[in-house]
């Protein structure tokens, strides 16, 4: 072609990005080894396996299959390195990691071209996109790093961290779990995806080229079924953070339930991709070209819905075909190339699969004109019409270069639509009117939202899912308390648990766990009860369920008996099942304009709490003595703290704002702390009134509605709690209160689908049902794993750990300028 044709056609020549560089790399280590304690090391089982380019169908390299041996033995190098990075000074950390950002951008080139090498993405990405953004995270998190002591005080590190990545961005994700969590001085385990291992072994050079200490970062090869489950099943490990499928993420949260590791899971997605009838249509269209054809449609948050406003539909449709016809698709090493190669024929296969389903459903299927590569695993783009909301491919995640559209008529069926799914990523909003979409980004369920934007991501701004999406965040402030724990959390087996006595009546063992000194008090019986009668009659009435606002009978016309320490019964509690469980989660559902209230006005309602029970402060504290044999300054120091706490939480309530983040593009992400939605909740035992306000109060602070279960032992103080509620303005719903048999009642709620998160606070075996339970709907669990929490101590009892459990982070990006 001569010039003159060129520009008559304007046709693009091909562009290539030279792949020598990338497959001379390759040539001289293949086959790669692991990499434990900063040594290449064979692995244990001899074995290797093919990763291949998708581009051609050829093998590219062959890299070690990691077997269970080398999981013990990246542990003990990681255990060992622990030791000294976890102490190193913040500054000393943050110039490894500043060491790590400025190699990464030496070698930006190399990994450019290894990552499209192996896994069939566009160099024009790779290059702009993925290798920046890895240089990116490394810096913000050396600054982090940088700023712990000072910005963190009163956390440690966690521990060992297993980190299990997926296929579709394979540095970037490398970096998402790498950078915080070494920030924080942790040490880490990674696994990268069995197709795309090689820019994760290329990292592993430069760990070693800039000195990182051994044992800091070990990078572990292979299959899922050897090494993931193994890092997920270790001792030796003290968290798992897991980017993957939503079903993969279900397995790892069983296999974890009660080992006390923390977990983060960022998974799946079918993000909603919202077009209103005054949005800028040619924008829209490239819009949805990076929405749902970046990454040939392989991202969690691909905005693979496309939701029209129905008088618009027609033309932007239209359009869309047009743009469709003039996508690129081949080479990944073409720079002029759109579309790369889908990175197995595995998944190749499951793409083609759900396309043929929705045509079986009716839907109406549309494909360019033109065909795609005939080597290689390439699969043209596509757009389903005429799709009805409850199909399977407008529900599935298909993870490739699909997108379904579907028409709303007014904003109100445009959110309905947007969050009829199980999962909640992300979220595109296009209008020109940025009242409505200020007004709806917050009605949608979902981590992200993009105004007039797409797929933007940075590290400033936390990352991660609602609902079935998983749990935790990735980038941002937030995304550090992922690698973190209190410091006054020891991780040794409790000294002592606190159990429900098998039979409360029994006057030895049903009272509550008390320090020596309470225990001394209560040797002398009489002199504990200094002149007091009881001012309740035992027995004198049965406080009901408070559910809706109401106190109702338990469903199953049953009561239990309330012993004091000596066995003596003091009242009964309604017996709650199942159906009065349920009951409750509906009434806090229904009460769900809560979080839509004022700050404003959730604190003032907290103050009149705190008002109503300080009234009866000599009340509340005669029940605590009752029901706990302590000392009345005891329980009266008890009501006091509840008191107080109250009123912190009042305090906190038009205070827990979020951030203003500044990522480096024209625009602002608004980082908003939002409430989960109902929380079920098992009180402590210890502490009858206090674990309840304790757990409570942060809970409604921040607009959730809660199903609470109280101390089984000590109810009595959780029930008189109903008319101080019932006099302060507290809506109906907000709070209810099931009593019973915390074991069975906290199950139902682990187990109910409506329920968004569980707080249980009570033994390591109860832990981890609740933990086994929960992984149906993928539900937010905080469990105390049987260890003691100093509920009087206000550094343990109270403050911004309760509030981060009791919210989630949705960061909402608005660009400026025309
Ligand atoms: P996958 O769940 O099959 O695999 C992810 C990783 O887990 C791989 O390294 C795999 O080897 C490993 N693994 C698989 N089974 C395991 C097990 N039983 N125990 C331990 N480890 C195991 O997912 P994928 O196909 O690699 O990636 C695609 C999925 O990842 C999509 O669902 C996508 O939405 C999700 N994803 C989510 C995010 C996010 O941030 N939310 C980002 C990228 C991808
Ligand atoms: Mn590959």
């Amino acid at each position: 072609m001569n010039v003159k044709e060129i520009f008559e056609t304007m046709e693009y020549g091909p562009a290539p990005e030279a792949a020598a560089p990338g497959l001379a790399w390759i040539q001289e280590r293949t086959p790669l080894n692991l990499f434990i304690n900063n040594q290449w090391v064979k692995p244990a089982g001899g074995q290797y396996i093919d990763s291949i380019n998708p581009a051609t169908g050829k093998r590219l390299a062959q890299v070690a299959a990691a077997t269970s041996a080398d999981v013990d033995a990246a542990v003990a190098a990681a255990r060992a390195a622990f030791e000294t990075w976890s102490k190193a000074p913040g500054h000393v950390r943050a110039r490894y990691m500043y060491a790590i950002a400025r190699h990464i951008q030496k070698h930006s080139r190399l990994l450019a071209v290894l990552e499209s090498l192996d896994n069939g993405k566009p160099i024009r990405e790779t290059r702009d996109i993925d290798i920046p953004l890895v240089a990116r995270h490394f810096y913000y998190h050396a600054g982090w790093a940088q700023l712990m002591e000072s910005e963190l005080p009163g956390y440690q590190p966690v521990g060992v961290v297993g980190q299990i990545i997926p296929w579709n961005f394979p540095l970037l994700m490398l970096a998402w779990k790498i950078a915080p969590a070494l920030a924080m001085g942790n040490t880490v385990v990674l696994k990268p995806a069995r197709y795309t291992s090689l820019t994760a072994l290329k990292f592993a050079e430069i760990v070693q080229e800039i000195g990182l200490p051994p044992g800091v970062v070990n990078i572990l090869t292979g299959e899922a079924s050897q090494v993931g489950e193994a890092l997920v099943r270790h001792p030796g490990i003290n968290k798992i953070a897991f980017t993957g499928s939503t079903d993969v993420g279900r397995s790892i949260r069983r296999a974890t339930a009660g080992s006390g590791k923390k977990l983060s899971l960022e998974l799946g997605g079918k993000s909603p991709f919202i077009v209103f009838d005054d949005a800028d249509l040619d924008s829209v269209v490239e819009g949805v070209v990076d929405a749902i054809w970046f990454n040939q449609g392989q991202v969690c948050c691909a905005g693979s819905r496309l939701l029209v406003q129905e008088n618009i539909a027609d033309r932007l449709i239209e359009k869309l075909r047009e743009r469709m016809e003039h996508l690129r698709i081949g080479d990944p090493l073409d720079k002029a190339v759109d579309i790369g190669a889908i990175v197995s024929p595995g998944q190749l296969k499951e793409i083609q699969r759900l396309v043929n389903t929705g045509v079986e459903e009716g839907a109406v299927m549309w494909q360019p004109s033109w065909a795609c590569p005939t080597e290689g695993y390439f699969f043209p783009p596509t757009l389903f019409t005429n799709v009805s909301p409850a199909t399977t491919i407008a529900q599935v995640e298909i993870f490739g270069p699909v997108l379904v559209s579907m028409t709303f008529r007014t904003p109100a069926e445009a959110v309905e639509l947007a969050n009829n799914t199980r999962y909640g990523l992300a979220a595109s909003v296009w209008s020109e009117n940025i009242n409505l979409a200020l007004d709806v980004a917050p009605k949608l369920k979902a981590g992200t939202v993009w105004i007039n934007c797409t797929n933007l991501f940075d590290a400033t701004s936390g990352f991660g899912g609602y609902r079935e999406s998983g749990f935790g965040r990735e980038g941002g402030k937030e995304g550090l308390y992922e690698y973190v724990r209190p410091k006054w959390e020891t991780l040794e087996a409790p000294a002592k648990e606190f159990h429900i006595a098998e039979e409360s009546a029994s006057t030895n063992g049903s009272r509550p766990a008390v320090s020596a000194d309470e225990d001394r008090e209560f040797e002398g019986g009489e002199q504990l009860l200094d002149g007091y009668t009881p001012m309740f009659p035992a027995i004198d009435r049965t406080p009901k369920m408070f559910i809706g606002g109401k106190q109702t009978r338990p469903d199953s016309g049953y009561s239990r008996d309330v012993y004091d320490p000596q066995g003596q019964v003091i009242g009964q509690v309604g017996e709650g099942n199942r159906k009065d469980i349920r009951n409750a989660v509906e009434a806090a559902h229904a009460a769900g304009g809560w979080a839509a209230g004022t700050t404003h006005n959730r604190a003032q309602i907290l103050y009149y709490i705190a008002e109503n029970l300080s009234v009866r402060e000599d009340e509340f504290a005669r029940r605590i003595v009752q029901q706990t044999g302590r000392s009345y300054a005891d329980a009266a120091a008890e009501v006091q703290a509840a008191i107080s706490r109250l009123f912190s939480y009042a305090a906190w309530a038009d205070k827990y704002e979020g951030a203003v983040h500044r990522p480096p593009l024209r625009g602002v992400a608004l980082a908003m702390p939002e409430a989960i939605g109902v929380i079920g909740m098992a009180c402590p035992e210890e502490h009858p009134l206090l674990g309840f306000v304790s757990l409570v109060a942060p809970a409604i602070a921040m607009g959730n509605t809660i199903v609470v279960i109280p101390s089984q032992v000590a109810p009595l103080s959780a029930t008189d709690c109903y008319q101080v509620l019932e006099t302060s303005d507290l809506p109906a719903g907000v709070v209810n209160i099931v009593t019973g048999d915390r074991d069975l009642l906290s199950q139902v709620l682990a187990e109910h689908d409506d329920v968004d998160a569980i707080w249980y606070f009570g033994p390591a075996e109860g832990c981890k049902r609740i933990e086994l339970a929960s992984a149906g709907n993928m539900k937010r669990t905080w469990v105390s794993y049987g260890h003691p929490r100093g509920w009087m101590d206000t550094a343990q009892g109270e403050g911004e750990e309760f509030l981060r459990e009791a919210t989630q982070v949705k960061n909402i990006w608005v660009p400026y300028g025309e």
